[in-house]
């Protein structure tokens, strides 16, 4: 299924600062790096943020990269700026990763879920962090939005939320099963109709008040989420945590928006900065929102570089404006993948991003 090159390429050096300078640059690359059988040098490690350098998600995210092929790893150390990573054959397995802090599982499973679906065979995936995290897929988004067209595409992915995990304690635990298949691509354009919304509140050691004050809010403040779709759930998870998701699910494709509760910080407000973010996809006709955007791109690009000739290779969706993070990983996945990207500027405000092999 996978093209492999019959000698490795030679070392490709990534700017960890270009584009948007964030995590996503170097998991990607780790992953890309693998699936072309590229050695890389990956240098500035996330020098656009404030904190620079290797955090304990992303050493876990690289480590797990590099385990999944046996391939080697040198600089893999905490706040480090500069890794080199030569990558070897993919196996497929059953896989154990901590972040072992509240970093996040999902981006973790974000790492190695684009090699491990180009593997030849089935593996098993135990990833243990935080499971609701800022900045980062929920599990619920994952779940919902993005692996609904992995599955679509060919794959079997199934994934299981055996714990939540909430900054600071995390403690979280995800499983996942993926069953390689050759990707056939998609063409997501339109919604179409909107089926239902529905808002959740997940509760962990803090009184359930705080979970019904914020979906009393999002009723209160969304026309769309009547009472009788909310829910308030009470999870065990090893330290304190709550969150607002509301999930937007029409004919064709499903968003889901989180806003994580802080100390200090009223269930009112929680649950306005959800609405405000689900009301800005509300207020669009655009299928995909901007994560969704992000996370798309790769399966789109395995699927225009290794499917199955017989069947669609690539294709495209419809979005808003493109972020910063997404124009920096179109730009990294088309340096390993002979890939092209097209972004065409529709009429009413929306791009449609399209993804096909390169000739
Ligand atoms: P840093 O930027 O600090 O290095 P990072 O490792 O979290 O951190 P980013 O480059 O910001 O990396 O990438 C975050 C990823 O999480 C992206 O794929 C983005 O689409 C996704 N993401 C962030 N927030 C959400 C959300 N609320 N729902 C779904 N996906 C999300």
């Amino acid at each position: 299924m996978l093209f492999r090159h019959t000698e490795q390429m030679s070392i490709m050096t990534i700017d960890g600062s270009e584009g948007e300078g964030g995590g996503q640059i170097l998991r990607s690359s780790m992953a890309l790096a693998v699936l072309s059988n590229t050695p890389i040098t990956i240098t500035n490690i996330r020098a656009g943020r404030k904190k620079p350098g290797l955090k304990r998600q992303h050493l876990t995210s690289i480590r797990a990269a590099a385990e999944v092929c046996a391939g080697t790893l040198a600089g893999d150390e905490q706040n480090s700026s500069e890794v080199s990573f030569t990558p070897g054959p993919i196996s497929p397995g059953t896989y154990y990763f901590s972040v072992g802090t509240a970093g996040s599982s999902t981006l973790v499973l974000q790492t190695v879920l684009p090699i491990l679906l180009m593997a030849d065979g089935p593996s098993t995936v135990v990833v243990e962090g935080g499971t609701h995290n800022d900045m980062a897929p929920p599990f619920d988004f994952l779940d919902r939005c993005f692996l609904p067209f992995v599955r679509h595409m060919g794959a079997t992915v199934d994934l299981t939320l055996e714990q939540h995990g909430f900054y600071p304690a995390g403690g979280g635990k995800v499983i996942a099963h993926i069953t390689p298949a050759p990707l056939a691509g998609f063409d997501l354009i339109e919604r179409g109709e909107r089926v239902a919304c529905r808002a959740e509140a997940l509760v962990s050691r803090m009184p359930v008040d705080i979970g019904e004050r914020q979906m009393k809010t999002i009723a209160r403040l969304m026309r769309q989420v009547p009472a009788e779709n909310t829910t308030v759930t009470e999870v065990r998870s090893p330290g304190p945590g709550t969150v607002s998701m509301i999930e937007m699910e029409f004919e064709h494709t499903t968003e889901l928006v989180m806003a994580v509760g802080r100390k200090g910080v009223a269930s009112e407000k929680v649950a306005k900065a959800a609405v405000k973010e689900a009301n800005a996809y509300l207020d669009g006709d655009a299928p995909v929102g901007p994560h969704l955007a992000d996370q798309l791109m790769m399966p789109l690009a395995l699927s225009a570089a290794f499917g199955d000739p017989t069947t669609k290779r690539g294709g495209s969706f419809r979005t808003g404006e493109l972020t910063d993070h997404s124009t920096t990983h179109i730009d990294i996945i088309s340096r390993f993948l002979p890939v092209d990207f097209a972004v065409v500027s529709n009429d009413d405000d929306t791009f449609t991003v399209a993804v096909s092999s390169r000739p």
